[in-house]
């Protein structure tokens, strides 16, 4: 920003890992009047939505929306289907699965986590392992993140349900697919996933507070039995009132002209559009951050996110002072650190509604910034992601034409 002014000029550089950039669009189906939400008029509304969202989870079974963030969404998971006093296997794969170890803890169950270093993403061996230990087969459930945020892990949910499987073990499998759905390939019926967490600020391109749990018969069995208390999060309320078309309370009204908006985005572009989209962004990044020199947190490429990347600075350098300079100079934001990485790195989020243009405004704003915040790197980073970008573009483009 100049000195002396008070304007910001332009649009932000929103690159944190969700709340990804609103769609204009989005924004647009949600500038609308209040309807009555036990009308005929919202019934409409709200079948669109739940018949709608089945086809990101790619699942027949139903999925229940929350008016919450992915936090609430997490709590629900665990109090539909649990009891007071139930192992559950989690992977310590970052923050995001720290908090989740933590509210199981308070909601009175009893989690093991799987250590990682915070830089790779869940092993579907060392699972396997656990739960063949587990021969009185008190562990109820695995939960795990399909994207861990905070460092740019993916985890390979179909090799995980596999392992679980050869283990011969009957616990629930839950997975966090908060910041990967809509932007990376998921399939909570093929993949046997029990309940998959969602939310609504990052692939579905919302304003946060809209959050999900896509269900399997299995799941709809075990909240018959569960008896951790809940109310406000209870499945069968809310599943008996989506039949008709309406919620148990108000329900967030306009978040859901933005959510079936949202929805007929994606299908237009096309969903594997989408996850083919997300990956070539992040490997452009990736080659950004390479070609600069620096390290990836993720350490294992067969893990690598594409909805966001995770950059360590060298040893002395502040990365909280670099995302305050970033933002002052160039009106960059990017997602902050935690845990063990805290203040020494920062994360890049390429997800949502974004091309590739956009992502290199980012990139070039960022080799500017370290640049100008002394941090020792190569140039030639934006020149890496364009040279990459461009390959992509002349491949598809030849595609096209033949
Ligand atoms: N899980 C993951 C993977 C996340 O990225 C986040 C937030 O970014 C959460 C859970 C928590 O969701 P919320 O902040 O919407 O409550």
């Amino acid at each position: 920003m100049a000195k002396n002014s008070s304007r910001t000029v332009g649009r932000h550089f929103l690159h944190i890992p969700g709340p990804s950039p609103l769609p204009d669009r989005i924004l647009r189906a949600m500038d609308t009047p209040i309807i009555d939400h036990r009308g005929p008029e919202f019934a409409r509304l709200a079948r669109k939505c739940l018949d709608g969202i089945k086809t990101i989870f790619k699942t027949t079974n139903p999925v229940i929306i929350y008016t919450a963030t992915g936090t609430g969404a997490w709590e629900a998971a665990l109090v539909n289907t649990l009891s007071p006093g139930d192992k559950v296997l989690m992977v310590e794969t970052g923050q995001f699965a720290t908090l989740w170890k933590k509210m199981a803890e308070k909601i009175g169950l009893v989690p093991e986590f799987i250590a990682t270093d915070w830089r790779i993403g869940a092993d579907p061996a060392a699972i396997e392992a656990r739960l063949r230990e587990d021969k009185k087969k008190e562990i109820k459930a695995v939960c795990f993140l399909h994207n861990e945020t905070s460092t740019g892990c993916l985890s390979p949910v179909a090799e995980i349900r596999k392992a679980i499987d050869k283990a011969g073990h009957p616990a629930l499998l839950m997975v966090d697919t908060i910041s990967s759905l809509a932007s990376a390939d998921y399939r909570h019926d093929e993949w046997g996933v029990d309940v998959s967490v969602g939310g609504a600020q990052k692939g579905l391109m919302l304003p946060p507070g809209m959050s999900f749990n896509a269900v399997s018969d299995k799941a709809l069995a075990a909240n018959k039995t569960s008896k951790l208390t809940k109310s406000f999060w209870a499945w069968d309320e809310m599943l008996a009132m989506n039949k008709i078309g309406f919620f148990p309370y108000t329900p967030a009204t306009q978040m859901l002209h933005g959510l079936a908006t949202g929805i007929e985005m994606l299908h237009e572009e096309g969903l594997d559009n989408v996850f083919a989209r997300h990956d070539r962004l992040a490997e452009a990044t990736r080659r950004a951050i390479k070609a600069w020199n620096l390290d990836i947190i993720c350490r294992d490429p067969k893990y690598y996110s594409p909805t966001i990347t995770a950059v360590l600075l060298p040893e002395g350098h502040d990365a909280d002072a670099f995302r305050a300079l970033a933002l002052e100079q160039f009106n960059i934001s990017y997602g902050a650190s935690f845990g063990r990485f805290a203040g020494k790195m920062f994360r890049i989020g390429h997800l949502g509604d974004i091309n590739d243009a956009m992502l290199l405004g980012g990139l070039a704003a960022t080799e500017m910034a370290l640049a100008l915040a002394n941090v020792p790197h190569k140039k030639g980073g934006v020149q890496a992601a364009m040279d990459y970008l461009i390959s992509q573009h002349g491949s598809a483009a030849k595609q096209a034409a033949e």
